[in-house]
């Protein structure tokens, strides 16, 4: 069922757990996470990349996934990720997101805070919400490669940026990084602590495929409210296509190659589902 963002994020901060939001590439991967969700009656995120959400069809994607998620129980919504083009943020809330990941990490801060201010009337405008990220978070959203991590997130800067821009999300930078790490990542948790005493909105976490089980956990704990997975649900997709290739090549048999592709990514989402779960006392 789509849930405003707003409210999946707030529901789930206030049961100290943490929504996973999954990189939806086509109608495979999006009915996994919705079968997964399902399965374990929790809340998550469907992220689409600007991508695929411009590619031919794109809209059309959309529309299909967010019929599909309004067919399951359980709340979830779409996200579409990483945008740093004002047009194709509008274009996006007329489409059928919930959210948008604004992406102005390149820029000057000054200018990067009128990029998320305006994201964030447009957001109004629709009834949709924006999440910002304050620093960078290297890598690359569609491709895994070795990255090391990029400006951390400064705490003395969060309250002005999230006071100006009024998103619904705040993406911390504190060592982690998009796709595969360089070197065996380490978080900076007294930066973590620093920027959650700062931000009145829910924090959250990108990159967490190459992190350790328990430092997702830790940040769960340490006030994380959505952690964005991506490489670990590009792995499952393409290793079950792998393995499936040889028996499904014996009278070329499409559609069993997506049961095995959705089968995978959906215990790929599962698990990291039970990491964000929370913590029953
Ligand atoms: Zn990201």
């Amino acid at each position: 069922m789509i849930t405003p963002f707003t409210e999946l994020l707030t529901e789930e901060r206030k049961r100290g757990g943490a929504v996973g939001a999954f990189t939806c590439y086509d109608f495979e991967t999006a009915r996994a996470v919705l079968d997964a969700a399902h399965s374990a009656t929790r809340p998550a995120i469907l992220l689409i990349s600007k991508n695929i959400f411009s590619a031919p069809g794109g809209e059309e994607l959309v529309a299909g996934i967010r019929a599909l998620a309004n067919q399951v129980p359980t709340p979830t919504c779409l996200q579409l990720d990483h945008v740093g083009d004002i047009k194709l943020i509008a274009h996006a809330f007329a489409n059928g997101f919930d959210a948008v990941m604004v992406d102005g990490a390149n820029l000057p801060l000054e200018a990067h805070i009128t990029l998320a201010a305006e994201a964030s009337v447009l957001a109004q405008r629709s009834g949709g919400s924006t999440e910002v990220e304050l620093g960078q978070i290297a890598g690359d959203e569609d491709y895994s490669a070795g990255a090391q991590t990029g400006a951390l997130t400064n705490p003395d800067e969060v309250e002005r940026f999230v006071s100006l821009t009024a998103p619904a999300c705040l993406a911390v930078s504190i060592g982690n990084v998009h796709g595969e790490y360089a070197f065996p990542p380490t978080l900076d948790w007294s930066r973590l602590e620093a920027i959650r005493a700062k931000a009145n909105v829910p924090l959250s976490l990108h990159g967490a495929s190459g992190l350790l089980d328990g430092d997702v956990r830790r940040a769960v704990l340490a006030g994380i409210t959505k952690v964005n997975i991506n490489t670990d649900i590009r792995r499952a997709y393409l290793q079950a296509t792998e393995l499936a290739f040889p028996q499904v090549r014996d009278g070329w048999n499409v559609r069993a190659l997506h049961d095995r592709q959705v089968e995978a990514v959906s215990r790929a989402v599962g698990a990291k589902l039970r990491e964000l779960t929370p913590t029953q006392v």
